[in-house]
């Protein structure tokens, strides 16, 4: 893995001030067309709403409108109706309200309208993008190739250091998975508890407490306070980029198990795993392991220490590959689930394996081999089986 020193860096880092503008976006006129716009804006309320705007006039009476918006590029388009009276001249508004939307602060937003006048002529404007942007902060933002960090009101030797550990952390990734992002990731940093609870919905669970990561958009938010413990915020600004980075890698395409997920997130956390690794080899110790063909159900357990077991026997799994088989061995292993979807496939493709042969491997390799590990109950055997053709409904019977 690389190890980068804390000298080199720094080359090539550029700081700037950003969002200097509010959420406001004026689209130009258009023409002469039998319906026109003259007005298409949009305005951020952040934490709290959106609202759309658009003015038309048309030869005839506009008589259905159409606001079509997407949040973050992977998701689908929702399609709002506008309810209004027919007329030659509208004004329509949409307030959109984000509290319930799992949106983080400066999510893309693309829009677009269609109205149709009752002459049959239609009109759709061309798609535009915006930024949902918390523009309450002064934010600061450095960035290199690879990673942007967007952070305010913190010590820039700290902020400095979050973002060798987010760098750090992404080429981690890019060393498992082999590959690179197409796009830069951007890790948003906030310093004060009460500005990060801001933007979240309702819909919130204990790993979203320091830190949080959001499918599709390409962002991770993350909390940290200078009175945090240091390792708090380093695992999890860690933790979140590799959900990104392995969501980014799969999207289209199969992906990992959930456990798996949790447990290359936690991996990535630090370099060595040495922590991990004591914990799983203490319940190891005690016979308290969850087996793999447990860990699935672990992972969403109620006992917050079952999880925790769960997300560190994952991170020892990777390891273990790593161990085993090499960076390429780990590489190979991340790369078959995008075909698949099943561990035990997977372990028996890469490296020739039954799922209970790679546990006893597993447990060999942590210290505390043994026997035999609890296995999937086989599936029944489906006998083929046929009703005998009655011979009283025989042809000619
Ligand atoms: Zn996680």
């Amino acid at each position: 893995m690389d190890v980068v020193r804390a000298g080199s860096v720094w080359k090539g880092i550029v700081v700037l001030l950003v969002i200097a503008a509010g959420g406001l976006y004026v689209a130009p006129v258009h023409g002469q067309d039998p319906i026109r716009v003259t007005n298409d804006r949009v305005s951020v309320r952040y934490p709290s709403a959106i609202n759309f705007v658009l003015n038309a006039i048309a030869d005839n009476e506009i008589t259905d409108a159409r606001l079509f918006w997407q949040a973050g590029p992977a998701s689908a388009f929702t399609v709002q109706v506008m309810s209004f009276q027919p007329s030659s001249r509208v004004a329509l508004q949409y307030p959109l309200s984000t509290r319930f939307l799992s949106l983080p602060p400066f999510a893309r937003i693309t829009y677009r309208w269609l109205l149709r006048d009752s002459a049959g002529n239609e009109l759709t404007t061309e798609n535009r993008t915006f930024e949902y942007a918390d523009t309450q902060r002064p934010w600061q933002e450095m960035a290199n190739e690879r990673i942007r960090l967007l952070w305010y009101d913190l010590d820039p030797d700290l902020a400095t250091s979050l973002f060798s550990i987010a760098d750090q952390a992404y080429l981690r990734m890019q060393d498992a998975f082999g590959v690179e992002l197409s796009r830069q990731p951007m890790i948003l940093i906030y310093s004060d508890q009460a500005h990060f609870a801001a933007f979240q919905s309702m819909m919130n669970n204990l790993e979203y407490v320091v830190g949080r990561y959001f499918p599709g958009h390409n962002i991770t938010v993350n909390l940290v306070t200078p009175e945090m413990p240091p390792e708090l915020y380093q695992d999890t600004i860690a933790h979140e980029l590799s959900h990104l980075y392995s969501d980014n890698f799969y999207v289209g395409y199969a992906r990992l198990p959930l456990w798996l997920e949790e447990g290359l997130a936690t991996f990535n956390e630090t370099q060595d795993g040495v922590e991990e690794l004591r914990e799983v080899r203490r319940a190891a110790a005690r016979d308290r392991l969850v087996a793999l063909i447990d860990l699935p159900g672990a992972i969403r357990s109620r006992n917050i220490a079952t999880v925790n077991l769960a997300y560190a026997e994952g991170a020892t799994i990777f390891q273990y590959i790593q161990d085993t088989w090499g960076q390429e061995g780990l590489v190979r292993f991340l790369n078959a689930f995008r075909r698949t979807t099943s561990f035990s496939d997977v372990v028996q493709m890469q490296f020739g394996l039954t799922m209970a042969e790679f546990e006893m491997a597993w447990r060999a390799w942590l210290g505390y081999p043994v026997d035999h590990v609890p296995e999937l109950m086989p599936t029944p055997t489906m006998v083929p089986f046929f009703f005998p053709t009655p011979t009283f409904m025989a042809p000619g019977a």
